[in-house]
């Protein structure tokens, strides 16, 4: 998809067509570290990690709106232009001013910077036949210790495959 479309769609929008390329840049850096936490809440059909989901998660639209200083009605519309160039963005890595980011506007909604997911999406028990994307999920406040950002609050993520009783923990994988 080329980019001269979403650049297009901004330009026509009364509040988007302010932002700048440094802005666009951060909206990508920060959706690359979001989307297990995008996709989690999903429904199945939009549940397919290749394929931005249609709709962000409210307390996404929340921490986007705050982090980004984009009024949270126009989080939607920027996500309807952008979602596909974001979606597709190399994952790279956070500068100090993202994680106060997640640090002030986000460990109070949930959301971290360093979320630790299982490896699999899916169940990975021999012989169990569902292999749709497990939704089921418990968290876990975690500290991480890191060597360029300090103490980091973190999110542990068990998922659950419906009727097994021992989750996907990712903190039972080296990482
Ligand atoms: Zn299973």
């Amino acid at each position: 998809m080329r980019l001269i479309r979403a650049l297009e769609n901004l330009e026509k929008h009364p509040v988007l067509r302010k932002l700048t390329l440094n802005d666009m840049i951060q909206y990508a850096r920060l959706i690359s570290h979001l989307k297990n936490d995008i996709l989690l809440p999903q429904p199945l059909e939009q549940s397919d990690p290749d394929v931005p989901p249609d709709v962000l998660p409210l307390s996404l639209v929340d921490f986007l709106s705050l982090a980004l200083k984009i009024e949270q009605e126009f989080i939607q519309d920027s996500w309807d232009i952008l979602k596909y160039y974001v979606w597709e963005c190399a994952t790279v890595p956070l500068i100090y001013e993202d994680f106060e980011l997640f640090r002030v506007f986000g460990w109070s909604r949930g959301i971290a910077a360093l979320s630790i997911y299982p490896r699999e999406s899916v169940c990975t028990t021999v012989g169990c036949g569902n292999t749709r994307p497990l939704k089921k999920d418990t968290s876990r406040e975690v500290v991480v210790y890191t060597a360029a950002n300090g103490v980091q609050a973190a999110w542990a993520i068990q998922l659950y495959c419906p009727g097994k009783s021992r989750p996907l923990d990712p903190l039972e994988y080296p990482t």
